[in-house]
């Protein structure tokens, strides 16, 4: 590749929490390793291992569906704050590649590789280099894409998973997308994937042929730009905004689109542990909230709410965060995604002063929570006294402090 040309990699964990159940429990390897809710329960799987896959079991299944396909499985419970401490430890790593580092979830990152050859090498060995350090300070396999965009850098790896890696060279995209799916090109969701099967386009490459008018006229002008866009391998931009502003912010896309209220929250929640520890690591506070959805017609809605003073909490955060999605998400229409930010963000010194938590109660929980997340550091092991108390069902007061 030439110096000029932009180099992305999309680095995406195989099977993260299966992964990391299987290094922690070396009897687990080479199983079905189901975690989520337990059999028996009305919840659903979170994320199961290649083996479960081969089963046809995926995540989002209700658990019952998941026992029915894989009694053998392995079944075990989420452990969220173990794979938290992973995933740092992972984007640690890959840090010391590029500080141009955007994490888009607990398992995924792009790296901007753009103008590094010199120093590291050619982007394929880099890749390589990256992927066999992970798995030897880490014991985990991750897929790596690599392209001159984000979006092709993302469908490459999805294309090579699992333990894998895909390089597509510049000048190449519009060539790679046309041995995909149309359902593997991402962001087309179920709705459109069914419209155009109607309009009797089913590949890629009939997309492509498409006039945009007739495009836009059948899907209208945002999402008809998009089609038109990514059948040629041309990125549509959807996580360049992120990478620029002053925010710290994390989204999950589901692999099955959830419209399950509890595992909607509890993802809120883990979004709201994540963007959280990140502004305490980066010594950061920030006054808007953010939450974005966006339901399986690749529709995206967001509400936003501008505090009076730095969000102090993962609780604070959370409440905060739970409200704005009650404006924008019935509780019906199934997701495929939720994001949480918090922008405006400034240094502790400037804005996070103590004196500056006039709530006593916010400061004290504020204080705790630090403590936990200083245990946690020290302790990997110790229990997710956060998410526990947070998560009791039915329950809309602000939680207790724990003793
Ligand atoms: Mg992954």
């Amino acid at each position: 590749m030439q110096a000029s040309t932009p180099v992305y990699f999309h680095v995406d964990l195989d099977a993260f929490y299966a992964s990391v159940e299987q290094l922690d429990h070396p009897e687990y390897r080479g199983r079905p390793v189901i975690v989520g809710a337990l059999p028996g329960s009305r919840g659903v799987v979170s994320a199961c291992s290649y083996e479960a896959r081969r089963y046809g079991v995926h995540s989002a299944m209700p658990i019952s569906e998941a026992y029915r396909r894989c009694r053998h499985g392995v079944f075990v419970p989420v452990r969220m704050q173990r794979y938290r401490d992973v995933s740092r430890q992972v984007m640690e790593l890959l840090a010391r590649f590029t500080p141009e580092l955007q994490q888009i979830s607990v398992d995924e990152a792009f790296l901007d590789l753009s103008g590094t050859e010199r120093l590291f090498g050619e982007p394929r060995s880099v890749a390589q280099q990256l992927r066999r350090q992970l798995r030897q300070e880490t014991g985990l396999a991750a897929t790596i894409g690599v392209a001159a965009s984000r979006y092709i850098a993302k469908l490459a790896s999805t294309f090579a998973k699992p333990d894998g890696l895909h390089v597509v060279a510049p000048g190449a995209a519009a060539d790679f997308v046309l041995q995909l799916q149309l359902r593997d090109l991402w962001g087309v969701g179920r709705k459109t994937l069914s419209r155009l099967e109607a309009l009797g386009i089913d590949t890629v490459a009939a997309l492509r042929a498409a006039e945009p008018p007739f495009l836009r006229g059948h899907f209208g002008e945002s999402t008809g730009q998009y089609l038109y866009q990514v059948s040629r391998g041309i990125d549509p931009g959807i996580y360049a905004a992120e990478a620029q502003s002053r925010s710290v912010s994390s989204e999950t896309t589901f692999g099955t689109d959830v419209s399950d209220r509890e595992v909607i929250e509890r993802t809120l929640l883990e979004l709201a542990e994540l963007v959280m520890f990140r502004l305490r690591e980066e010594h950061c506070g920030g006054v808007t909230v953010t939450v974005e959805v966006r339901d399986d017609d690749f529709t995206t809605r967001s509400a936003q709410r501008t505090l009076q003073r730095p969000v102090a909490s993962v609780d604070e955060l959370y409440r905060e965060a739970r409200a704005l999605l009650a404006k924008r998400w019935d509780g019906v229409t199934p997701l495929r995604l939720i994001g949480l930010g918090v922008a405006g963000v400034r240094s502790d010194s400037e804005e996070l002063q103590p004196d500056l938590f006039t709530d006593q109660h916010e400061d004290k929980r504020r204080k705790v929570e630090e403590a936990l997340l200083d245990l946690r550091r020290k302790r990997p092991d110790s229990a997710p006294v956060t998410r526990a108390r947070l998560l009791r069902p039915g329950d809309t007061s602000p939680p207790e402090l724990p003793r």
